[in-house]
């Protein structure tokens, strides 16, 4: 019952011009207040699902739309502007790099970049969080 009780403060809260309004509106349809509420879920799923792949801002009235995988498991992602476009794109090759390098070590082989790792000092460098996330959101977009 707390969302009657709210829906009871909210129109506690108005003004009485306004109470009028609505009961006029709600006397006329009486599919009135089912429609609002279908309306808002339709509101709320189209903007659950209007969110950058990149940065998961809400998506502008202009934005961009890529399609990618191989044909039989095709993949959309929504980008909100070019910065985010470009580093999807540049993230699809470090990931398609990945799984070369995964599949090549799956065959026994070490790849050149990997021996020329394996020479160099480990350095730490601060983790990008951004890049990370969208890694692991590609990650399971294929798997
Ligand atoms: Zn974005």
């Amino acid at each position: 019952m707390q969302a009657i009780q709210r829906l009871e403060r909210f129109l506690a809260g108005l003004e009485e011009e306004e109470l009028m309004e609505i009961l006029r509106v709600s006397g006329e349809s009486k599919e009135f207040l089912n429609n609002e509420l279908k309306k808002e879920f339709t509101r709320r799923r189209e903007q659950a699902g209007q969110r950058c792949t990149v940065c998961g801002n809400v998506l502008p009235e202009s934005s961009f739309e890529l399609v990618f995988g191989s044909p039989e498991f095709r993949r959309k992602a929504k980008l909100c502007g070019k910065d985010c476009v470009s580093y999807f794109l540049e993230s699809i090759e470090s990931y398609n790099e990945l799984l070369k390098r995964k599949s090549e070590r799956s065959n026994g082989h070490r790849t050149e970049r990997e021996e020329k790792d394996v020479q160099k000092k480990p350095e730490k460098k601060p983790a990008k969080k951004r890049k990370k996330t969208l890694l692991e959101k590609m990650y399971s977009l294929f798997f």
